[in-house]
């Protein structure tokens, strides 16, 4: 009995010991996270100058807002609130990726260069991707997407039709080692991506796959607040028959997209098809092939003004080093090389136009009077061309050119194609009305990949009838960090960021502005807690500052809904509450502040998902 009862008043002190403990916990989280809330103990190192290295604006206010820090060329550390706005992209894609049935996995950065043996990839992928030994002497680079390693999941994990089909997603840190490392979080080295891979016994299950990832890249841009539109693409080295990228509409995009007014299409200048109206039957005799001199004349607008002829008229000799090697490529005066056709019709990995002193080094031809005719280097050309009767073109010899140039008979391309930039003045290749150009950041980019992959890693399941096939795949990413640069390039002002509710990092911003006076301070930190109670997202600013420098920042950080408590409150009882998309503002009785803003952010959130 004694020892019972010892045992059990024992029991009882600890019970109440732990309790003790359990609230002190409970206190202790409390006052973590709502310090965590205070401005004034936050890490938000704002600044007012424009960091001189920050060309768009983007980049220029998450430096300014204190959101990122460059640590080199193209590497970033993601301060709090960078860290917390791209967490809301995250958050949302994987709700969707979830939603659409794909599975969360997370794999290694680092990947063997044997996988990438297997794929054929270590040799074509060129400097983007950074490569480099272990201490044994083994070769591996840092992922920059991750194809090869979820294959050689696939192959050693799916065996059989049942298993299918499977999507497995991560969200994750991929490096590539891009050209031209800019514009911040737009363009980095390092940067976060959300990629996804499919996996269907056939390519009709692949292609339901793909409509599914389709529809959850919709659902992704639309909860996020963007204005978006999703393109038909080119398909990069990824490789893959069909692909479509979801573009966030903003002028400093550094893609252009052709859309069309009347009907559905819409597409990346790199993949939109140019239709070539049939040629007009004329009964032009073909003239002789005549050597003129045309001194000085290196641009096509002279060359035709001095001849008395339309740029139209004239052919243009452009010369690209194609995987190194020179290449000719001719368009119409009047047009523009699309180097993404090129690339795709020489098969090259790699186009770029050649610098003026790399054309006389590789060719020994006068650049500004480069022509088809007798040229010694590989000659391409677009369709159009093809049409073209009694051209001008340069003459491969310095200060001429040559007049009654005609295809076919001074000339045969070694291969012709589509090859030049679409123009508002051509029709929409899918119901011929009129084109639009604008500009757009790609944020998202989906690919049916089909068995590429699979049969060259071998990668196989066996089908109904007991025969092995090749897994039919798809992938699709999206850039998490980029999306949060995009929504930027989308929505500010002169005074800073604008950010669309659901990327937010904090929905709400209470500003004390009476920080000496105790009992706007107390007003001011209950309005703070009561909306936290109601379940909002709110940064107390509780800083020693100017009401002007509070103003400021909160424009800048570009929280949705601004809530000042200060002189109003003093006097009237009154709480002033601003939107920050448009600047209006309202007054609203202190009482009913907490629950009126709490609604007015609930019913915000609901309206974008009315539009899902
Ligand atoms: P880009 O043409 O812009 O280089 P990509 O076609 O190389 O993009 P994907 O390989 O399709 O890109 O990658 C998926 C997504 O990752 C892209 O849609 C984009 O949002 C993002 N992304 C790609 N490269 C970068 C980068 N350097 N910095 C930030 N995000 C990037
Ligand atoms: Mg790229």
């Amino acid at each position: 009995m004694k020892l019972e009862g010892h045992s059990c008043l024992k029991r009882k002190i600890l019970k109440v010991k732990s309790k003790n403990k359990k609230q002190k916990t409970k206190k202790y989280e409390i006052k973590h996270k709502k310090q965590k809330m205070r401005y004034s103990t936050m890490l938000i190192p704002t600044t007012k100058e424009t960091p001189a290295e920050a060309e768009v604006v983007s980049h220029q206010l998450l430096l300014r807002g204190g959101f990122i820090r460059k640590l080199t060329s193209g590497l970033y550390t993601y301060l709090p609130l960078g860290l917390a706005a791209m967490q809301k992209v995250a958050e949302i894609v994987r709700q969707e990726m979830n939603r659409a049935g794909a599975q969360e996995l997370l794999m290694p950065m680092v990947q063997p260069a044997d996988l990438w043996e297997e794929s054929g990839r270590w040799q074509k992928y060129g400097p983007e991707l950074l490569r480099f030994t272990d201490r044994h002497n083994r070769e591996y680079c840092l992922g920059p997407t991750h194809e090869e390693v979820i294959t050689d999941i696939a192959r050693r994990e799916l065996h059989s039709y049942r298993q299918l089909p499977m999507n497995l997603y991560q969200v994750q840190t991929k490096f590539r080692d891009e050209i031209r490392p800019r514009f911040g979080l737009m363009r980095g080295r390092e940067f976060v991506m959300k990629d996804a891979y499919s996996f269907d016994a056939t390519d009709e299950d692949a292609g339901k796959s793909y409509q599914i990832m389709h529809d959850a890249y919709t659902r992704i841009f639309k909860r996020c607040g963007l204005d978006f539109r999703p393109v038909e693409a080119d398909s990069g080295t990824i490789g893959g028959s069909f692909s479509h990228e979801f573009m966030v509409l903003a002028k400093t995009g550094e893609d252009t997209l052709v859309i069309c007014k009347s009907c559905e299409y819409a597409a990346n200048v790199e993949k939109a098809k140019v239709v070539l109206p049939a040629p007009e039957m004329q009964d032009v005799a073909l003239q002789e092939c005549v050597k003129v001199a045309t001194p000085g004349m290196k641009k096509v607008e002279r060359v035709a003004e001095f001849l008395g002829v339309a740029p139209a008229d004239v052919i243009k000799t452009m010369i690209y080093l194609a995987d190194d090697e020179p290449v000719a490529v001719l368009v119409r005066g009047d047009r523009e090389v699309q180097s993404v056709k090129l690339k795709n019709l020489l098969g090259a990995t790699d186009v770029e136009l050649a610098p003026d002193d790399e054309v006389w080094k590789r060719t020994k031809l006068p650049v500004g009077y480069i022509g088809p005719v007798d040229i010694p280097i590989t000659l391409v050309a677009d369709q159009e061309v093809m049409q073209m009767v009694n051209g001008v073109a340069g003459a491969c010899e310095k200060g001429h050119h040559l007049t009654g140039v005609n295809p076919g008979r001074d000339f045969t391309p070694a291969m012709t194609g589509d090859l030049r930039q679409i123009t508002t003045r051509d029709n929409c290749p899918v119901c011929g009305g009129t084109l639009q150009l604008t500009e757009g950041i790609e944020v998202g980019h989906i690919f049916k990949l089909g068995t590429n992959y699979s049969e060259a890693l071998e990668a196989t399941f066996q089908d109904r009838d007991g025969n092995q096939q090749p897994l039919v795949m798809g992938c699709y990413g999206i850039g998490v960090s980029r999306v949060v640069a995009a929504a930027i390039e989308q929505n500010h002002d002169n005074n800073g960021i604008i950010f669309p509710l659901p990327l937010a990092p904090f929905q709400v911003i209470v500003l004390n502005l009476g920080v000496n006076n105790e009992k706007t301070t107390e007003a001011a930190e209950k309005l703070y807690q009561d909306l936290q109670a109601a379940g909002i997202e709110v940064l107390f600013d509780d800083r020693d500052e100017r009401p002007g420098s509070k103003f400021k920042d909160a424009d800048l950080l570009g929280i949705p809904y601004r809530v000042t408590v200060g002189k109003t409150w003093e006097k009237e009882g009154l709480v002033e509450l601003r939107l920050r998309h448009n600047g209006a503002t309202t007054t609203i009785p202190y009482d009913d502040a907490a629950a009126e803003i709490a609604t007015t952010v609930k019913s915000a959130l609901q309206a974008i998902e009315e539009t899902l």
